[in-house]
């Protein structure tokens, strides 16, 4: 983009979508000693886990009988931090997604926010990214902010992209892949609270019960429910639960049009399934809609086409990589626009690594990506889309971007053993080999109960 509009600010390193990829990394970025900016559109952080309400953070640990720990480091101390509270609780996924960490959502944007504060990152809420901009040799020297404020510029040496949907890779001319284009695009869901609920009665009517109604419902023609499976969770308020029921296929996320379209879609499907549960499953009698999410949950957008693509190969069979900064035990959980949704799970129940090749943009020089705009096919982002493997990716890029600034070094220069040992310090578990050739683990706590 040519155009110049007024300069807002400028940094080293530039987080673009403050969800739990871009709080991670500006946190890390700015925890390495990098001057480093976080924009959100938001007025809070938290990406899909507060905006959209989920209330559930997966991928911390893998997926078997006895989980491991797959991220550490910052999201560590985001759980002591919300332990510390007493906003949240691990609990087993019912459909095999492996122990989840349950959280209030009002502590979870107090918290994020404190440890981007802290790190001495400034955010900007309620400041939109919808183009780049380049220097005289065509480098992307930043963004363009539109807010309240009107359109202005914040300039940056680094940029990391964790809008979700790879916007700053697509203005910034890097390759990328369209879901629904190339291969299907995961549904969109609008989540929804209910409260006054009888959450023991209701859990204990059973899934399956649940499921059976749905389609007995359908079938009956009393109810419209797209989806005749989803669940409703317990949450930290004990009358309050939060459901994942609604899906709304073929969203382009990045069209305005066919975005608004979702949310009028999601809206109404979560009257008729409100409807349904409170006509249908004890203990939901006397239950009301509390709220829906403030935006709809959106599972995938642009992909960045990086260095390297994860594929459903390396995911199944549990590929490792010497350039790993983070692993990733979830299955591939494949929300398509049938009745279900499909589950495969990684070999043996084990885990494989994201290289950090998955997080450079092919094409660029000075661009970053983490969260769900990584390098990956469909099928891959399916297992690897997860809040906590986010969560892992933002802080591997975080650090990344400061040590490219420190050695002044381009990102694809950095020495990967360093960033390694960087992540392993902070409590990550990446691989390595030790003197006697076999595989250790990091330092950093295994499953806490
Ligand atoms: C319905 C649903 C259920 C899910 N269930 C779970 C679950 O139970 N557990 C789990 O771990 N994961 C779950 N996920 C997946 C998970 O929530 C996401 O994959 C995860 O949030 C990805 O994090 P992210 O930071 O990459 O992206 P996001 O969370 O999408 O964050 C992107 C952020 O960037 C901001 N942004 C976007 N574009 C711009 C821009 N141009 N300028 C400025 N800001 C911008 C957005 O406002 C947002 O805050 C679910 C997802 C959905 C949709």
């Amino acid at each position: 983009m040519k155009m110049t509009f007024p300069f807002l600010d400028q940094c080293e390193v530039l987080v673009i979508g403050g969800g739990p990829a871009g709080t991670m990394a500006a946190a890390a970025a700015a925890r390495q000693g990098a001057d480093t900016i976080l924009l959100e559109r938001q007025g809070f952080l938290g990406g899909n886990l507060t905006a959209a309400g989920i209330d559930t953070i997966y991928g911390l640990y893998s997926v078997s009988e006895n989980p491991v720990k797959m991220i550490g480091g910052l999201s560590d101390e985001l759980t002591d931090r919300l332990r510390s509270q007493n906003a949240c609780y691990e609990r087993r996924n019912t459909y095999g997604a492996g122990i989840g960490l349950t959280f209030d959502i009002e502590n979870m944007k107090m918290v994020l926010e404190d440890m981007v504060n802290e790190s001495g990152a400034r955010v900007y809420y309620h400041a939109f990214a919808p183009e780049v901009y380049f220097d005289e040799g065509g480098t992307p020297a930043g963004v363009v902010v539109a807010s309240k404020s009107g359109l202005q510029q914040v300039q940056a040496e680094i940029l990391i992209d964790t809008t979700g949907d790879a916007d700053v890779v697509a203005r910034a001319g890097g390759r990328y892949e369209k879901p629904g284009e190339v291969g299907p695009v995961q549904s969109c869901t609008t989540v929804f609270f209910m409260a006054n609920v009888d959450v023991g009665q209701a859990k204990a009517f059973g899934k399956q019960s649940m499921w059976q109604a749905m389609a007995d419902g359908v079938e009956n023609e009393k109810y419209d429910l797209p989806r005749t499976e989803g669940s409703f969770h317990a949450t930290p308020n004990p009358t309050m639960i939060e459901a994942n029921m609604t899906r709304i296929g073929n969203v382009d996320t990045t069209d305005v049009g066919s975005i608004t379209e979702a949310e009028i879609v999601g809206r109404k499907q979560t009257q008729e399934y409100v409807r349904f549960l409170i006509e249908n499953v004890p203990g939901f009698e006397d239950a009301y809609l509390v709220k829906t999410g403030c935006h709809v949950g959106v599972r995938e957008g642009r992909r960045a086409v990086g260095d390297y693509v994860l594929t459903r190969e390396d995911v199944l069979e549990g590929r490792k990589f010497p350039d790993a900064v983070i692993r990733c035990g979830q299955p591939i959980e494949d929300h398509h626009s049938g009745s279900d949704t499909r589950w495969v799970y990684v070999r043996d129940h084990g885990f494989y690594d994201i290289p950090y090749r998955c997080l450079v943009p092919q094409d660029l020089t000075n661009v970053l990506t983490a969260g769900r705009c990584l390098s990956a096919t469909h099928d891959a982002h399916a297992s690897a889309r997860s809040s906590g493997t986010a969560m892992g990716m933002g802080q591997a890029a975080g650090i990344a971007a400061a040590m490219a600034l420190q050695s002044d070094q381009t990102i694809r220069e950095i020495d990967i053993a360093d960033l390694q040992a960087k992540l392993r310090e902070m409590g990550a578990p990446i691989e390595r080999k030790g003197a006697d050739g076999k595989d250790t683990n990091c330092v950093g706590r295994n499953i806490t109960g």
